[in-house]
């Protein structure tokens, strides 16, 4: 797909659109005598809205780590601001629909429902496969947007590289890979694809793998003329200057050891949970999660809860009936659940 064709996908009001803007984004300089945005004067260190050169920093740091130009990416309050802000780029309320693969992360329907946007769920084939046609065949022109999330919440497994490609080529909108837990994957990342292919979006957070959960940040990357109309459909400000100050400061921790120590224990909880007598199935994972399948996932659940111990119960989702999704935690906090599942015959 050529640029102009994105930007035909993009909504004829916010194609028009003049964004709200900041004095502190037309000057430049480093110091000076605030009077423009009507804050109090007295310091106690909040009381000046975020800086927009440390936004900027940390743009550039993440763009650094990701090898990936500056321009080419857009920091949100969370991948979720991302995902919300998709829908109000590219999608006309009442008329437009998005397709997405079905079990996945919940949010992609919860952001259509809110913006009043046809959500088209394809379900995925046999061991939770990419239904690839199907995909395709599910798109009409007021298709936007396809959302495909690569390794999958909650079936935790990645998609082939080649299969993403060929949805990137061939869909008549944009593809959102969402990423969030990539750090985890055998599977590559497609990032370093949005300088070829225009209709590609790909989702990062560093709630997963970078262990700022708390911190609230997200990244979308994508052609600059994608990212140049997120910038201008977000919030004034949407990231808060400590989230700024402390992903500037935490970023520069390596977190190999802990994702390599994360995927040891997923594959030593995985084997410890295939061994329990009714445990029917744990799902291949490339993520830092297992699905577990028991036909007793119900009651286990409230076995685990009544034993302090919390995991997500996926029983009724549809496409993966009675299961548990597991989050791999703490060497011994995984000992903890395993000791706990051991008990219960
Ligand atoms: N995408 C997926 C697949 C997720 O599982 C989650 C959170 N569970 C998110 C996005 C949202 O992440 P963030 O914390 O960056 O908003």
């Amino acid at each position: 797909m050529t640029i102009e064709q994105v930007q035909q996908l993009i909504r004829p009001n916010i194609l028009a659109l003049k964004p709200y803007s900041t004095a502190r984004d037309e000057y430049k300089g480093n110091i000076g005598i605030y009077l423009d945005a009507n804050e109090n004067p007295f310091e106690n260190g909040y009381n000046r809205y975020p800086s927009t050169t440390l936004k900027a920093q940390v743009r550039s740091t993440i763009a650094q780590k990701k090898d990936v130009n500056p321009a080419r990416l857009f920091l949100g309050n969370g991948s979720d601001e991302a995902i919300d802000l998709l829908f109000r780029i590219f999608c006309r309320p009442g008329v437009d629909n998005v397709i997405s693969i079905a079990p996945t992360y919940g949010m992609y329907s919860v952001c259509a429902a809110i913006n009043d946007i046809e959500y088209r769920e394809v379900m995925l084939g046999q061991e939770f496969s990419l239904p690839v046609d199907e995909l395709l065949g599910a798109a009409d022109a007021q298709s936007k947007l396809l959302f495909v999330c690569s390794p999958n919440n909650p079936t935790a497994n990645a998609f082939p590289y080649e299969q993403l490609i060929t949805l990137v080529k061939q869909f008549p909108g944009i593809v959102v890979v969402d990423e969030a837990y990539i750090d985890f994957s055998s599977e590559p990342s497609m990032v370093e694809l949005i300088d070829e292919y225009p209709n590609l979006i790909v989702l990062q957070t560093l709630s997963k793998a970078y262990g700022l959960a708390g911190l609230r940040m997200g990244i979308a990357f994508a052609h600059e003329c994608i990212i140049s109309v997120f910038e201008q459909v977000k919030y004034p400000y949407n990231i808060g200057a400590d989230t700024l100050a402390l992903a500037q400061r935490l970023l520069d921790v390596d977190i190999t050891s802990q994702v390599q120590t994360i995927i040891a224990e997923r594959e030593r909880v995985a084997a410890a949970l295939r061994e329990l007598p009714y445990v029917i199935k744990v799902y291949p994972s490339d993520a830092n999660f297992l699905l577990v399948k028991t036909e007793r996932s119900r009651e286990l659940y409230e076995y685990l809860i009544a034993r302090e111990l919390i995991v997500r119960d996926r029983t009724h989702t549809p496409g993966c009936e009675s299961t548990l999704r597991i989050t791999i935690g703490m060497p011994e906090e995984n000992d903890r659940l395993i000791a706990e599942l051991r008990a219960r015959d």
